[in-house]
């Protein structure tokens, strides 16, 4: 275990696996706690009990003293109860409290839309304001006091203005400290101005300078990026991306900028026991650093899949992506006439915007011996790409912080990337001089600079072979195991707290 001040942590989140999940947020709230308590810290969740949550599989059970509490959401008194389970991981077993209301959340099994219409739900301010208020009277309850209470995007970000204002004043909450991790910052929990009076803050807080309105409209991620002690991303990079850039904040930079002392980023970890060429058991041949040459028969496994001959001499250069122009879905239509003819084979596993899948069957007829895609989602296949080709291609617009890079450092499959978000986090650029770096890196959103570095990988894959097998191994060795990103969030509650 390790040393250090162990910190007493109140994680509240909209979505956790195994319970519920619509994105990376609900990973994250699952691995990074548990490894919080390796490391002998006490944490706690708080999350909804969606419908879509089986109470006795997960031996949801009541608790007394948590049953029938009350609070105001505008002028309505709703009442809730907070029910407890365990998360169970591979060590450690972390409380969980689901906060159950039949309105809001049971009787419902989707998280934030209506499956019906694909709307969000009408309620969903008031929906959050009760996940955001509960945390407050859970915590009197139980008197236990947390020294930082972690929220995570717009659905939780409430709690540091209460913090702030309504229960600055109880001595219990003296002392606790917030920290806002932004996963998404393209939800934002915009509503329309009425919804102010839901959330019951005080008057001033009712203003674009010194509150939550953006833009004429209440905006719950700002109440986050206003009131929390600290604030962090999922990358170093992307953290200074959504200051600067309009864009990428989804037009929250200016907010975000004022609080740029308090401003960091956290690269996500991956799954090691999940997304390891040691264990994995949906690749053709597993396959270790000291034993390199059995990644081939995977190579031979994924192009005998898509139907063509794997070669030596030629790379495969993988894809696993959602097709869209955040991705650089775009760039890479824009390179492929470029790219085709090159001596590669391409191999695409992606769904995404319809507009894109015209191209990819045209290109696919017209370029039957080199481009190889597969519309759909299919978790075994992007192991085995990982597993089977030479290199991966990620040529991202902007990129949060990412996963398929790190995979593929992981496999050896060395990584072309844009230099953005967790992307330039993750890749170090290889330099043939020092025979430093893990991957080739482009600047520049164009065709030139991805084409350049594209045909420098391709060269070395093709002349310099046991420089090749370097720059795999050096990716092998990195380490972006969960327990590495923890260490990270520890430090980080240190500062919260000081
Ligand atoms: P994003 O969350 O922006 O889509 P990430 O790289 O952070 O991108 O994570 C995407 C995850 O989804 C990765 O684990 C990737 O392997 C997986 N993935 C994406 N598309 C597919 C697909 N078509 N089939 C299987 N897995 C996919």
């Amino acid at each position: 275990m390790a040393t250090g001040k162990k910190y007493k942590i109140l994680f509240v989140t909209s979505e956790v696996v195994p319970f519920v999940k619509t994105g990376g947020l609900a990973d994250v709230s699952s691995a990074l706690p548990q490894k919080l308590l390796e490391l002998g810290h006490q944490i706690r969740i708080v999350v909804p009990k969606y419908g879509a949550i089986d109470e006795r599989k997960y031996k949801i059970h009541e608790v007394v003293r948590l049953k029938d509490l009350t609070t105001q959401i505008g002028d309505k008194e709703v009442t809730f109860s907070l029910r407890s389970s365990f998360l169970v991981g591979t060590r450690a077993r972390v409380q969980i409290y689901f906060l159950d209301n039949p309105e809001y959340f049971s009787r419902r099994h989707s998280l934030y839309a209506d499956p019906m219409t694909g709307e969000d739900f009408k309620d969903n301010d008031e929906r959050f304001i009760l996940l955001s208020k509960s945390v407050f009277e859970l915590i009197r309850k139980l008197g236990w006091v947390p020294d930082v209470i972690h929220v995570n995007d717009w659905q939780t970000a409430l709690i540091p203005a209460y913090l702030k204002t309504e229960f600055k004043d109880e001595p219990m909450f003296e002392n606790v400290k917030t920290l806002f991790t932004i996963h998404n910052v393209m939800m934002q929990g915009v509503f329309p101005k009425s919804s102010f009076d839901k959330t019951r803050l005080p008057a001033e807080l009712n203003s674009p300078t010194k509150g939550i309105i953006h833009k004429g409209k209440v905006n719950f991620l700002k109440a986050g990026i206003m009131f929390a002690d600290k604030i962090n991303t999922v990358s170093p990079t992307f953290a200074k991306e959504i200051c600067k850039d309009e864009h990428t904040s989804a037009g929250l930079h200016k907010d975000i900028c004022k609080r740029k002392n308090d401003l960091s980023g956290i690269i996500n970890g991956i799954d090691v026991q999940i997304w390891n060429p040691e264990k994995d058991k949906m690749i053709a041949k597993k396959y270790t650093l000291k034993k390199l040459d059995d990644k081939k028969a995977n190579k031979k496994a994924l192009a005998e899949k898509y139907g063509f001959e794997a070669s030596d001499e030629t790379p495969v250069i993988g894809m696993i992506t959602r097709l869209s122009d955040a991705k650089g879905f775009d760039l890479f239509k824009k390179a492929f006439k470029e790219l085709m003819k090159l001596d590669v084979k391409i191999v695409l596993l992606g769904t995404g915007e319809r507009k894109h899948y015209k191209f990819i069957e045209d290109s696919a007829a017209k370029f039957s011996d080199k481009f190889f895609p597969y519309i759909g989602f299919d978790d075994e296949l992007a192991h085995l790409i990982e597993a089977g080709a030479d290199m991966f291609l990620m040529p991202s617009h902007y990129e949060p912080c990412g996963l398929n890079q790190m995979y593929s450092l992981a496999y050896g499959t060395v990584p072309i990337v844009r230099a953005t978000g967790g992307l330039a986090d993750t890749v170090k650029k290889f330099v043939e001089k020092t025979v430093e770096g893990t991957g080739f890196v482009f600047k520049q959103y164009t065709v030139d600079d991805l084409m350049k570095e594209v045909k420098r990988a391709v060269k070395i894959y093709t002349k310099s072979p046991d420089l090749w097998k370097k720059i795999m191994k050096q990716g092998m060795k990195e380490n972006f195991s969960w327990m590495n990103s923890a260490k990270n969030y520890v430090n980080l509650y240190k500062q919260v707290v000081s």
